[in-house]
């Protein structure tokens, strides 16, 4: 088997050994506890299901759908940006299905970039973010998250070669793996750095819903100049526990959204019509107090790991926003690889590396808030007593 070069450009699996030891422990019957996927462990909103049975017994929803999307959908995703981010998306020209961020994501990097063009990219960050770009015979440039900066990118730090050559740019607030949110002016900043540098953004709006403490997660779009240089994916997947169910729609500059749909009707088929019309359910006012009762599930489990890793001497900082807490490996572990191997072997307990999400990840560690309150508050327990 000769697989292309591109496949071979993408970095070896770095984790093999930490899956091949939980394997292990879970066959020598040792309850392990998973803090590592980041996927909602809730069922998704009964009105939303209730939606999505219903349109299944439409036969109109059995054919293929257009890459365009339904006008209802779009329209739902217009009046929803308008609605909770006091944003203008004129459901025509700039909006478009999309199967998932992840999809979007990726397709996005054929639709922009030859070989040999580059992706500036978040570091730590989503891994599609790095993989893409590769898998298309371009580059990714690696734009390390600082500490001292929210988690955000230094732009004056980026090089003047990388400027040039860069024609995408992935951001991602609020953040996953780091829990930041953007910090005020950080947009306005970057979409000044777009325009000077010809550089098309795509803001991944993951986690917008999913914010703590009385903040509200804005869109990138609501920065004046935003749709000139950028677009924002957003996914239904973590705010209304819908992974499984591939919803997303990008949105903003209608140029570039008439490109993303000049690639897709290449690639794939469109979005599911009844997952449209259970789109429309869960993005109507009447899903408000299932989002936020989430919000509050999670934000119970943020201070309950928080507390304890505290308790344990991690110093870690409660996050704003996303179902993910990133907290230092405390002194004496040596990499994140090495303390994750450790919370395993003596708490059986998986937690995410840092360095899985990119070199500037190494020294950090994630938890994942998606699991069942009894199941975490005994994995922290176990962490705390190490
Ligand atoms: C989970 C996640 C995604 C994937 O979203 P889908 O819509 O399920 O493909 C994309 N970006 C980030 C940052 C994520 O955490």
């Amino acid at each position: 088997m000769r697989p292309s070069e591109r496949l071979n450009a993408i970095p070896p699996y770095l984790f093999a050994e930490l899956e091949r030891k939980i394997a292990q422990k879970r066959a020598e019957g040792v309850d392990v506890i998973s803090l590592g996927i980041g996927d909602p462990d809730r069922p998704t909103p009964p009105l939303v299901v209730e939606a999505m049975q219903e349109a299944v017994t439409e036969p109109e929803t059995h054919t293929y759908p257009t890459n365009r999307g339904r006008a209802d959908f779009r329209g739902a995703i217009s009046d929803f940006y308008e609605r909770r981010f006091d944003v203008e998306i004129d459901p025509e020209r700039e909006v478009i299905p999309a199967i998932g961020a992840k999809e979007a994501i990726f397709n996005l990097n054929l639709a922009f970039l030859d070989v040999g063009d580059a992706a500036l990219a978040s570091d730590p960050g989503y891994p599609v973010y790095t993989t893409g770009p590769l898998l298309v015979g371009a580059e990714p440039i690696l734009m390390p998250l600082l500490p001292k900066l929210g988690f955000t990118p230094d732009l004056r730090a980026i090089s003047a070669q990388a400027r040039r050559r860069a024609k995408l740019m992935y951001l991602n607030y609020p953040n996953n793996p780091t829990g930041a949110i953007a910090p005020p002016g950080f947009f306005e900043r970057v979409v000044e750095f777009a325009r000077a540098h010809d550089i098309l953004v795509v803001h991944d709006n993951s986690y917008s819903e999913i914010a703590y403490d009385g903040y509200r997660a804005p869109s990138f779009l609501a920065t004046p100049g935003a749709k000139d240089v950028g677009i924002e994916v957003f996914s239904l997947s973590k705010g209304y526990n819908m992974t499984g169910w591939r919803c997303a729609a990008v949105l903003g500059n209608a140029e570039a959204i008439e490109l993303y749909w000049r690639l897709k009707t290449n690639i794939d088929s469109g979005l599911f019509e009844a997952v449209q019309l259970a789109a429309i359910a869960a993005l109507s006012p009447d899903a408000d107090a299932e989002v936020a009762s989430m919000r509050e599930l999670y934000r119970i489990r943020r201070d309950l790991v928080c507390s304890a890793l505290k308790q344990a001497g991690v110093q870690v900082k409660p996050p704003r926003g996303t179902i993910y807490v990133w907290a230092p490996v405390p002194e004496g572990f040596g990499s994140s690889v090495a303390y994750c191997e450790h919370v395993l072997e003596h708490a059986a307990v998986v937690i995410s590396p840092g360095s899985a999400y990119g070199p500037s990840g190494e020294g950090w560690f994630r938890i994942s808030l998606t699991t069942p309150d009894e199941r975490l508050q005994e994995a922290v327990r176990r962490i705390a007593a190490l």
